[in-house]
């Protein structure tokens, strides 16, 4: 018999008359023919309401009672939504994230999914029961309540549909849709057919809140279909597979309105500053994002990167603590800042949409504080204020409001199987510790690994002192690509003199052109000399969900620092880490990568 998930948010789930909605959807389903597991969140804004009860209490409550508190916001939903089934003469049994046997680490408020058993849910479904799960809690080793972070819902969903085996999860919410970016703050926003699991994962990762970012990950890892769509109606919404939608260079933005930038100042310049620095922050679990560092001055460099504003205090804490340890002059941060991205799995390919974002920003007349890219995303950093209108110019200049040609037609049924790899586990044991890869790993959200590679045919360039005003990234970009140069990585950071410095590679075959540019530019603004080095590596770890998990660029800076390599370029996303070294250093670091990470290797 065929197995559905339905997740039901906050918002789905409001009020008694919205469960029984909810309700009637899954009867439905279960009555077409399916075996039916609902997993629902917590009523409403009822998760806010109980953070700040604690917050009235103190600023630093426990993670342990926050989990036990947070926790009980679902409980309630599953009892009156099994209460509503079995009003609507349904057969229906809930369950607490402990009684499915969703087992977590034990890092509350934050955890992650070790395993889930089946045994419990696969005998009620089928004695007949739609079972109904709690999202976003676990429980750990210890038997203490975990809970998964804000959002988590989602990811409790895409789980269970991979541990189970379901032929589709099913994502039931406020909007009809996953759109190309937030309906709620650009109208004009166009809701998208299907979208890949890339797309969506580096999306969720940099504002669209419609997914938990986390659940992809499971998606993508174990083959699941996500069908997001309406709570309030039978439209069809959008799917999140392998197969994007079409292959134009950009196909979404993302804001995440509420970040902070820290900067480390004056940091003596030497392999294992930076570890030190992020393997803090790794520790408590703080998800980074804009790593930039500037080239050293008078043998000290300055760090910046950017965390949710959520997290600057304890940010702060770790940094302020590390300053004497590592010999660094001060901290400053930055709180009112937004980060908008673009995202789209063909712009490595394409090439041209760095300018095209820089221009249309600059336009609008806003700075850009910082820029960072990785192969399927840009990311500008600015005033706080200026986000939405500057999520507006890059979402008309990409033209992402129109349909565009598409590659694929959509499947009729939206549904893949987990993937195959994984039934074989599945029939063995009721425990879904899958992907365990001969028993190295450890859990269900570990890392996987796909590749680390050596690319050596790259070169950097880096313009010091530039005025900090709109347009200098845009006029910068827009001469690179008028020489036909295809620039890789870009970085722009600010300087400590209110200057900015923008660091690309570019092909080392482009690369006495590319100088040539810089240098004429350098003139023009009246900056200072670019400078360079024409033979970089650039290393580079594939995977699944490698930002989020903040202890891989962790683990790779500290494996480099350890043998004496420095990093100077950074660039992140979900499914790559890169950095660029000395090109002396390619081959050696390379090695350590592998040997690194070789228990995460697919
Ligand atoms: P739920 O409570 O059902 O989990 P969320 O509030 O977490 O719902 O997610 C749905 C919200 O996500 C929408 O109301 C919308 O404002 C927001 N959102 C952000 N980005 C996007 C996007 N790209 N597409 C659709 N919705 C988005
Ligand atoms: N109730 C939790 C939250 O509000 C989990 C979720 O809704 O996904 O974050
Ligand atoms: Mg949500």
């Amino acid at each position: 018999m065929p197995l559905i998930v339905q997740k039901f948010g906050g918002t789905s789930v409001a009020d008694t008359q919205k469960i029984l909605g909810a309700a009637r959807k899954a009867i439905r389903a279960a009555q077409a023919g399916n075996q039916v597991v609902v997993v629902v969140s917590a009523m409403g804004k009822t998760t806010d309401h109980l953070i700040s009860l604690a917050r009235e209490l103190t600023e630093r409550p426990v993670g342990r009672e926050m989990d036990m508190l947070l926790a009980s916001g679902e409980q309630v939903t599953i009892a009156l939504m099994a209460i509503a089934m079995q009003s609507l003469g349904a057969k229906a049994v809930s369950m607490t994230g402990a009684q499915i046997g969703i087992k977590t680490d034990n890092s509350h408020t934050k955890a992650r999914i070790k395993s889930i058993s089946t045994d419990r849910m696969k005998k009620a479904l089928d004695d007949g029961n739609i079972v109904i799960a709690a999202g976003f809690q676990g429980i750990d080793d210890d038997g203490d309540i975990t809970t998964l972070g804000r959002g988590g819902s989602d990811t409790s969903a895409v789980a269970l549909a991979a541990a189970l085996g379901a032929d589709e999860c099913e994502i039931y919410t406020d909007v009809d849709g996953v759109y190309t970016t937030d309906p709620r703050l650009l109208p004009e926003a166009r809701k998208v057919t299907q979208i890949s699991y890339d797309e969506m994962l580096e999306l969720s990762s940099l504002g669209a809140g419609v997914m938990h970012s986390r659940s992809i990950e499971f998606a993508k890892k174990y083959g699941v279909a996500v069908h997001v769509r309406s709570s309030f109606s039978d439209t069809v919404g959008s799917l999140i597979i392998e197969t994007p939608e079409s292959d134009t260079a950009v196909s979404g933005a993302a804001i995440a309105k509420n970040e902070a930038r820290l900067t480390m100042v004056g940091i003596p310049d030497k392999p294992g500053n930076a570890m030190l620095l992020f393997s803090k922050i790794a520790e408590a679990k703080i998800p980074t994002d804009m790593i930039v560092q500037n080239i050293g001055q008078d043998g000290r460099t300055d760090i910046s990167f950017t965390v949710p504003a959520a997290d600057l205090v304890a940010t702060l804490e770790l940094l302020l603590l590390i300053v004497p340890e590592i010999g660094a002059e001060t901290v400053e941060w930055q709180e009112n800042v937004a980060k908008v991205s673009v995202v789209g799995l063909e712009m490595e390919k394409q090439g041209g949409v760095a300018k095209k974002m820089f221009r249309a920003i600059s336009q609008k007349g806003i700075n850009i504080d910082i820029i960072t890219t990785s192969e399927i995303k840009i990311s500008a950093l600015v005033l706080r204020d200026e986000g939405p209108a500057t999520l507006r110019a890059v979402h008309q200049a990409f033209g992402l409001e129109k349909e565009p040609k598409k590659i694929k037609p959509r499947p009729k049924k939206a549904l893949s199987k987990s993937a195959p790899r994984l039934e074989q586990t599945l029939a063995e044991s009721g425990t879904m510790d899958v992907l365990q890869l001969s028993g190295r790993l450890s859990g269900m959200e570990d890392i996987l690994i796909e590749a680390i590679h050596l690319n050596q045919t790259e070169a950097v360039i880096t313009m010091p002192n530039i005025p900090d005003v709109p347009g200098m990234a845009a006029e910068m970009f827009e001469k690179i690509a008028a020489g036909n140069i295809v620039v890789d990585m870009i970085v722009q950071s600010c300087g400590r003199n209110g200057k900015a410095i923008i660091t690309f590679t570019v092909p080392r075959q482009s690369f006495d052109k590319a100088f040539d540019i810089a240098q004429k530019l350098a003139k023009k603004w009246k900056s200072d000399e670019p400078v360079c080095n024409p033979a970089i590596a650039i290393l580079s770890v594939r995977g699944t969900g490698l930002r989020s998990h903040t202890e891989l660029a962790y683990r790779m800076f500290n494996i480099l620092a350890n043998n004496e390599i420095n990093v100077n370029v950074i660039s992140t996303s979900e499914r790559n880490i890169a950095v660029t070294v000395d090109e002396s250093n390619g081959e050696r670091g390379l090695k350590l990568l592998r040997e690194e990470f070789a228990n995460e290797m697919i």
